[in-house]
């Protein structure tokens, strides 16, 4: 795409609400130059966000390791030697407890995640009790715990639970070199179970995996055109953690990084973006990048699960200077 051609004003498309995305058009979006990207971007943010205000979130692992499943990204499997080990469900006065002091710190929304390939149903009452005992806090709940039946979903929702998490991760034409344990076509169904019961969904996926630009096109567009957009996306840096079959990945470039971010804005106009996994080894002037693309959340906290995340003294920090502050 030429630069002459590029000059014209966005158009006003860019902020509309559209599902019918092609390839051709996230390419086109991905080839532009990065200040007309950035700029298309920040439009679009600014028509629908305070585009100084970034949503709060933090997540604990209730549940971590010893996942049957082979995600080849997650120190969390079994089937990778990480070294970490399976522990059991934590208890509901723990959880609550760190619920409360997420709360303190400024969180708006507590996330709770399991390594699990699927809730098993009395695991599902602890969970629905934890959601409970979160929402009386005053904090908006959000768990990710694996495949869901319709039934599940419909009992998570009885519960007050507001969000569900479950990525896409990547393409449908690349998952295959990531899991093999379930298929594109079962996270859509679990999608489709929590939408069905008006849970708000969280849905995304992790890029640096060895993908190529085509993949990340695929993985926007196939997002972008979910029967209704998320309202949460989820972008993570893939953390390559050592055990783990993508530990020696490549990095992703920084700038091909706040492109994605910056496309996910322009097709998902009115989608929270979320900043996720990777902020750790992240400088504040790509999170600044980020931001100005139309990320606007981020996990807040010192771990994402099991993986290290920026101190809450480092964020205050990095959003003082920024002059961002929480979502209310
Ligand atoms: S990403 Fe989730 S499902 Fe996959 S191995 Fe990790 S915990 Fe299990």
């Amino acid at each position: 795409m030429s630069l002459a051609a590029d000059a014209s004003p966005p158009s006003p498309l860019c902020g509309a609400l559209r599902r019918d995305w092609t390839r051709e058009e996230v390419r086109g979006l991905f080839d532009l130059p990065f200040p007309e990207l950035m700029f298309r971007a920040q439009s679009v943010h600014r028509q629908n966000f305070d585009p100084s205000a970034v949503q709060i979130s933090t997540l604990l692992s209730i549940k971590t390791g010893g996942c049957p499943e082979d995600c080849a990204y997650c120190p969390q499997s079994a089937r990778h030697d990480t070294g970490v080990r399976a522990e059991k469900l934590m208890a509901l006065d723990a959880v609550l407890a760190e619920a409360r002091s997420a709360k303190q710190a400024g969180a708006s929304r507590f996330c709770m995640g399991a390594a699990w390939r699927e809730p098993k149903d009395r695991d599902l009452d602890n969970v629905c009790a934890m959601v409970e005992g979160v929402k009386a806090l005053g904090l908006e709940t959000c768990a990710t715990l694996g495949m869901l039946t319709a039934a599940q979903a419909r009992r998570l929702k009885a519960s007050g639970l507001d969000y569900y998490n479950h990525n896409l991760d990547t393409s449908p034409e690349f998952y295959d070199k990531i899991i093999t344990t379930r298929t594109y076509e079962d996270r859509l169904e679990t999608l489709n179970h929590v939408r069905a019961v008006g849970i708000h969904v969280c849905c995304g996926g992790i890029v640096g995996m060895g993908e190529g630009r085509e993949d990340r096109i695929g993985m926007i567009v196939t997002l972008a055109s979910l029967p209704t957009h998320p309202d949460s996306v989820p972008i993570n840096m893939l953390v390559r953690v050592a055990g783990t079959p993508l530990a020696s990945k490549q990095e992703l470039d920084a700038l091909e990084f706040v492109r994605i971010i910056a496309v996910a804005r322009i097709t998902m106009p009115r989608s929270v973006v979320r900043l996720s996994a990777g902020r750790e080894d992240m400088s504040e002037e790509t999170q600044a990048l980020c931001f100005l693309a139309g990320a606007n959340s981020i996990f807040y906290g010192p771990k994402l699960l099991t993986t290290p995340n920026p101190g809450r003294d480092r964020d205050r920090e990095l959003m003082d200077k920024l002059g961002i502050s929480p979502m209310i």
